[in-house]
């Protein structure tokens, strides 16, 4: 079935996604482990592995900072059923690098182990998975694995104390100030990663890696998905949790605030600056179709805002080198809003107040529909292309669309009724629906902005002034709306090539 030939589907908006994923065996053994598994042919012979744990370093006590990821690499050093030296042939059987952090991910809600295997080989796809049924419950933890390896991860919290891994934690610690996220970076701390015993990994690893808390997932070229299923039970269905009932994962509340924040950070071996702009918001969720059609809207946001910053550094004498806008998921109970330019060195203010300037002006006069009917036609040319390429899924990619329904509980409703469900609502989001997300946007909105300079040239003062001056423009209505013609198209700009 083409795309134009697609029904539209008749839904009310309250109606409810189904909460279940779709187009995956999908289930959850008595142990209380959740699996995913899903045949698909790209690429031929591989198969992508994850185990996922709902629990990373915000969960951490004072004395356990930089535990979670301790418990990750231990992982790879010994297991009831293997030894280091087991687990790296393994990996080099499937042809992975070695070991934690290349095979492996630790961030403040989850910790992740994800393996590439080659199916051909037989045996190789159930011993990855007895692999992954170790990392669940049967890490050793003993005082020996953790001093070998306490280098490792020292080695790793040294390398992240450079310049830009410091001007990153110290960006993240400002994000969440007042909340537990700011003091809870994954690395941990140096006197924890030196001193922690192994009964405190152990109590840890025992406590939080309970099998309610995981997924399996296995995505991959296989003949049979039935018999995937059976192996994850095989090696799976016979584990037990250690802490029982399963802890509750708290939830850590992030505080929203009306004045924004700022820093200026200096990097010497920056190429050029950059500008941040992040508005912080609850994360969310997607449940009813009046959910997913607030989502395409704020999608529609975000990319009719880009169509003008690239306008706007595409003109004579620029603002910016260039801008965008997007929506990300930050923390587990927060997403934010972020805009970034990159700009010439002495360049920071003008470009922030070129990009607050854009924001104030969707707030006061939206967007035409004309810009409006531009955005909507290239998302229904990406869904279409999304639908007749439905056979070309990675396996990877299917694989993070089912880790974000396990971890976020993003709807998965499968590409047939994706592509019905956004042909039928597309035409319908208007430019008034759409110009209400600039509001998430606006300074007072939990804001944090972030300039990055080779050299200092502004301070914390300018970037305040700046926020103060275009706050005084939108109060006042000061700020033209936006016009079309003053931008020759790009197409009607460039000179024919001569001969043609
Ligand atoms: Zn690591």
């Amino acid at each position: 079935v083409g795309f134009r030939s697609l029904k539209l589907v008749n839904v009310s908006m309250e109606e409810a996604l189904p909460a279940e994923p779709v187009g995956v065996a999908y289930g959850r053994l008595a142990n209380g482990l959740t699996y995913y598994v899903r045949s698909n042919p790209k690429p031929r012979m591989r198969a992508a592995l994850s185990l996922a744990v709902k629990v990373g370093s915000v969960v951490e006590e004072e004395d356990e900072r930089g535990v979670a990821h301790i418990v990750e690499h231990l992982a790879f050093s010994a297991t009831s059923r293997y030894t280091n030296h087991d687990i790296v042939r393994f990996l080099e059987s499937i042809g992975a690098e070695f070991g934690a952090c290349q095979n492996a991910l630790t961030s403040s809600d989850e910790t992740i182990y994800e393996l590439l295997v080659p199916v051909d080989k037989p045996g190789l796809l159930s011993q990855a998975i007895s692999v992954l049924a170790e990392f669940s419950s049967e890490v050793r933890v003993s005082a020996e694995d953790l001093e070998k390896e306490r280098g490792a991860v020292l080695e790793e919290y040294r390398g992240g104390r450079n310049a830009t891994g410091r001007m990153q934690d110290s960006h993240w610690t400002l994000l969440f100030e007042g909340s537990k996220y700011a003091e809870r970076l994954p690395i941990g701390t140096e006197k924890v990663i030196r001193t922690v015993t192994h009964e405190t990994v152990r109590n840890f690893y025992h406590k939080w890696y309970n099998l309610s808390n995981m997924a399996v997932f296995a995505v991959g070229d296989f003949p049979d998905t039935q018999a995937v299923v059976e192996l994850i039970k095989e090696h799976f269905g016979q584990k037990a949790s250690i802490s029982c009932p399963p802890p509750v994962i708290p939830e850590f509340p992030v505080p929203s605030h009306i004045e924004p924040r700022f820093s200026c950070f200096v990097e010497s071996e920056a190429a050029g600056s950059a500008v941040v702009i992040s508005c912080k918001m609850p994360a969310g969720e997607i449940k009813t179709v009046k959910d997913y059609r607030d989502s395409l809207a704020e999608s529609i946001f975000h990319c009719a805002l880009n169509q003008r910053l690239f306008k706007l550094s595409r003109r004579r004498d620029p603002p910016y080198f260039s801008c965008s806008s997007a929506a990300d998921a930050l923390v587990r109970p927060v997403k934010a809003y972020i805009m970034t330019s990159s700009c010439r060195e002495k360049g920071t203010v003008e470009a922030l107040e070129s990009m607050l300037v854009e924001v104030a002006r969707a707030r006061l006069y939206g967007f035409s529909e004309r810009e409006i009917s531009i955005v909507r036609a290239l998302m229904m040319s990406e869904i279409e292309s999304a639908y007749l390429e439905r056979d070309q899924m990675q396996s990877t990619s299917l694989r993070d669309e089912y880790l974000q329904h396990f971890l976020r509980e993003e709807p998965v409703v499968g590409i047939d009724y994706e592509a019905r469900l956004q042909k039928t609502l597309l035409p319908y989001i208007s430019s008034a629906e759409v110009v209400k997300f600039a509001e998430n946007f606006s300074t007072t909105s939990s804001c944090v902005i972030k300039i990055v300079e080779p050299r200092a040239h502004a301070s914390l003062e300018d970037l305040k002034a700046v926020v103060l001056k275009v706050n005084t423009l939108e109060e006042k209505r000061s700020i033209p709306p936006w016009e079309e013609e003053q931008i020759p198209e790009e197409i009607v700009s460039q000179s024919p090539v001569p001969g043609y």
